[in-house]
């Protein structure tokens, strides 16, 4: 019964430098977020003692009665949060959800079509190293090489040419919304299913700030850890008539035991995310985004050849553009580093840069908004942004910036540890 100090230091130190390095930092990953401390206490309880294979009711072990409650609110709360007709809360992560997701849907060597990896789809939408490329005949589509939008008239082309067994709806890296009653309606035309993967913008969703694709889809897959703000995981929503298909590719098709601490932390998580204050949340995390594009595509930002793709966005992250700028995707991603925001590197689409250094950054507002920040502090981030990109700037300078804005809005307030 020793703390995790006495029992193994150097463990105990990764935490202590990792609270640290979040305090401290800007995070502005647009798939990362900040648990609240009711999810942590969850994931940290006994209940990952827990083993539960099965489903409420139906398990192949004793002793399940009182998971078996945190996973029925679980279920409950996320299909009244979306509209859903069907849940399945076991999904370990994103990746899972959609294996399992697929599973259901097809048969291997069918045909998918998603948007591909380069242009802002997930790994799982198709990817040729990732289990969706492999077991599955893939045939993916792109933005446009003018708008750098999807254009649904020539996802409708390329589905008649295709005839692919699932339409994907869903991105990693895109700024825009996604017309899914256009979607819907090629898929019917086409005789596919429609699976919409909204692990991105589901915290939009749920605080009815974005289209839901709910009633348009078959299947719905997300993460629950991104605008979500839950704990790490996946989820799957779905029409009735897939329920018995989804549970049975989950387990047993997916995965053994259900990680019964992180179902129940996602039930909490729910349920904050039908609250006011998430709803205001989320509005404050389209504002900061929109604050941001907005800073990028100022002139004096452009005239350093550093802009966003689509000259905006509508939801929580910004892509911006650096094929004009002397900084990569690289270069940029350390300066921002080095004054202490932490961002990602992404290929833009049609990037004439290589993967592993790309022209693109994602910036999300996520994060930032959890952490309390509104339109005042991302005014002030966005020039932050802004000036170090167009180059010459006092990096000192800039990071004693940030370090007032991460004391403004303490993390994890009264915790020495976690
Ligand atoms: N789907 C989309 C659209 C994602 O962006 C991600 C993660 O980045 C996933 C699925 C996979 O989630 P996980 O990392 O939890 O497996």
């Amino acid at each position: 019964d020793q703390p995790l100090a006495e029992v193994d230091p150097e463990i105990a130190a990764v935490l202590d430098a990792e609270l640290g390095r979040q305090r401290d930092t800007l995070e502005m990953i647009a798939s990362e977020n900040f648990a609240p401390r009711s999810v942590l206490e969850v994931q940290g309880s006994v209940l990952t003692n827990k083993y539960a294979e099965g489903y409420p009711g139906r398990r192949y072990y004793g002793g399940c009665e009182h998971v078996d409650v945190a996973e029925n609110l679980a279920i409950e709360r996320v299909k009244n949060l979306f509209g859903a007709e069907f849940a399945n809360v076991q999904p370990h992560a994103g990746a899972q959800a959609n294996a399992a997701a697929l599973a259901a849907l097809i048969n291997p060597g069918d045909k998918i079509m998603g948007l591909s990896l380069a242009h802002g789809g997930h790994l799982t939408h198709g990817m040729k190293l990732n289990f969706s490329g492999k077991l599955y005949k893939v045939a993916a589509y792109e933005v446009d090489p003018q708008t750098f939008r999807v254009d649904m008239d020539k996802v409708r082309e390329q589905a008649l040419a295709e005839r692919p067994n699932v339409i994907i709806a869903g991105w990693s890296a895109y700024p825009r919304q996604l017309d899914f009653e256009a979607f819907r309606s090629i898929a019917d035309e086409v005789g596919a299913y429609f699976w919409t993967d909204m692990a991105h913008f589901a915290g939009l969703v749920a605080a009815g700030l974005h289209p839901n694709p709910v009633p348009h889809s078959d299947v719905v897959t997300s993460t629950v850890h991104k605008t979500l703000a839950g704990p790490r995981s996946g989820v799957i929503l779905g029409k009735q008539d897939f329920a018995k298909k989804i549970n049975s590719n989950v387990f047993p098709g997916q995965q053994g035991g259900p990680l019964m601490h992180v179902i129940a932390a996602k039930a909490v998580a729910f349920k904050i995310a039908g609250s006011q204050e998430f709803k205001d949340r989320q509005a404050r995390v389209l504002e900061g985004a929109r604050i941001l594009a907005e800073r990028l595509t100022a002139a004096d930002v452009t005239e350093a050849g550093v802009s966003v793709l689509t000259g905006g966005t509508d939801v929580h992250l910004v892509l911006v553009d650096l094929r004009n700028s002397e900084l990569d995707g690289q270069q940029a991603e350390d300066l921002l580093h080095s004054v202490g925001i932490t961002v990602n590197r992404n290929a833009v689409p049609f990037d004439p840069r290589p993967p592993m250094v790309t022209s693109g950054l994602r910036i999300g507002t996520p994060a930032l908004a959890t952490r309390g920040f509104g339109s005042t502090e991302f005014t002030e981030v966005a020039d932050i942004i802004a000036t170090a990109l167009k180059g010459g700037a006092d990096v000192e300078a800039l990071r004693t910036r940030v370090t007032k804005l991460a004391q403004q809005f303490p993390l994890y307030p009264g915790h020495e540890q976690w």
